[in-house]
């Protein structure tokens, strides 16, 4: 099998050790004779894959007891809207920094609920830098940000400094477990699985459980934090592939060293296609350099022609995935955690060969 370099942005590449282990127990999990998918979600083989998945997530990020860890589904996307129900009301405000398409996203959804103060934007130069400064309301029900910015290839350096007292609620959709993170600066981190986690389906939310207790209690059950915290996230049947796998990632991150050492790849992954863009005549980083993304980089030629010819002689060569999202246009090179290194370096080596025959 011809495993291509897939820079897709998501769903996104796998560490093969974890699809190789998903294959095997894909027909019998452990020496059951069924297959993980073929399991009641209520039988102990299934209940000690969540409980293992769980316990691998709390040591990855050194999460407390403090926290609940959840796997819901819906997506990121729903987490846009059950963040503020269960939290926002028409009298309070909730602060959101804005960084790109999905923390709009975010900010629409929130207006249904109560009100938004929108702390800072980066809108006015198509969402290309993190803003240096918040204008925070009074005492915000909580603030929200997003850590990474799929789209536009910009990363918060480090977690916003809101006002004291107020929950900080990430967005890390594209960066979770990428590096490390101090769990208690959170009210709540949540992301969708197919980035940095596993398959799509699954979505990780960590919260802090007086917050899961804030919210009202006469919302849909399904709506309701306390529904998922209180059923150990097995209300009703859970994606529980996406559970396993998650699982199988985080043991394979703690295999690279845990946070600390995916962090350090990363880093060094990502520094030769910057430093290759930054000194190249045909391709342009679009990020500003101190905002810079390590899992999505963004970069344009200038001209809509060539990009599209590069992003199709790139395919022929066997790198897949780069064309850039239509909002900022050119390309996108997704690199995230499991992305291999050679294959970055391999890219680098197809850009300065086209750029020797188009530049
Ligand atoms: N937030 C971010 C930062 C994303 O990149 C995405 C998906 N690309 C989403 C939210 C939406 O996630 P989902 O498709 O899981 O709802």
């Amino acid at each position: 099998m011809n495993r291509v370099y897939n820079f897709s942005a998501g769903p996104a590449v796998m560490p093969v050790e974890v699809l190789e282990e998903a294959r095997e127990n894909m027909l019998s999990l452990g020496d059951t004779g069924i297959g993980v998918m073929e399991h009641s979600h209520r039988g102990k083989p299934f209940v000690a894959v969540a409980e293992q998945a769980e316990a691998n997530c709390r040591k990855l990020a050194n999460i407390s007891d403090d926290y609940a860890v959840l796997f819901l589904q819906g997506g990121a996307s729903t987490q846009f809207f059950t963040v503020p129900q269960n939290l926002l009301s028409k009298d309070k405000t909730a602060d959101y920094l804005v960084t790109g398409s999905w923390s709009k996203k975010a900010v629409k959804e929130a207006k249904l609920f109560g009100n938004v103060n929108v702390a800072c934007s980066s809108e006015d130069r198509n969402f290309c830098y993190i803003p240096k400064e918040c204008s925070y309301s009074d005492a915000p029900a909580y603030v929200h940000f997003t850590s990474n910015n799929t789209i536009f290839g910009t990363q918060f350096a480090t977690e916003p400094a809101g006002p004291a007292g107020a929950p900080l609620v990430c967005d890390a959709s594209s960066d979770i477990f990428s590096r490390p993170i101090d769990v208690s600066k959170y009210g709540i981190i949540y992301a969708g699985a197919q980035k940095n986690l596993g398959p799509s389906g699954v979505t990780l939310v960590i919260i802090r459980k007086d917050l899961i207790e804030q919210g009202p209690s006469d919302l849909p059950s399904m709506l309701q934090y306390r529904t998922h915290a209180n059923n150990d996230s097995m209300f009703n049947t859970p994606p529980t592939f996406g559970i396993f796998t998650m699982g199988l990632v985080f043991k394979w991150i703690e295999k690279q060293g845990g946070l600390a050492g995916v962090a350090q790849k990363n880093a060094a992954k990502a520094k030769p296609l910057y430093d290759y863009l930054d000194g190249s005549s045909l391709f342009k980083a679009t990020a500003d350099q101190d905002s810079r993304s390590l899992m999505n980089v963004c970069f344009v030629t200038g001209d809509a022609d060539k990009d599209a010819k590069f992003i199709a002689s790139a395919k022929e060569e066997g790198f897949d995935g780069l064309k850039g999202h239509r909002s900022v246009g050119g390309m996108r090179a997704s690199i995230y955690n499991a992305f291999p290194a050679e294959g970055v370096t391999a890219l680098v080596d197809f850009m300065r060969d086209f750029e020797a025959k188009n530049g």
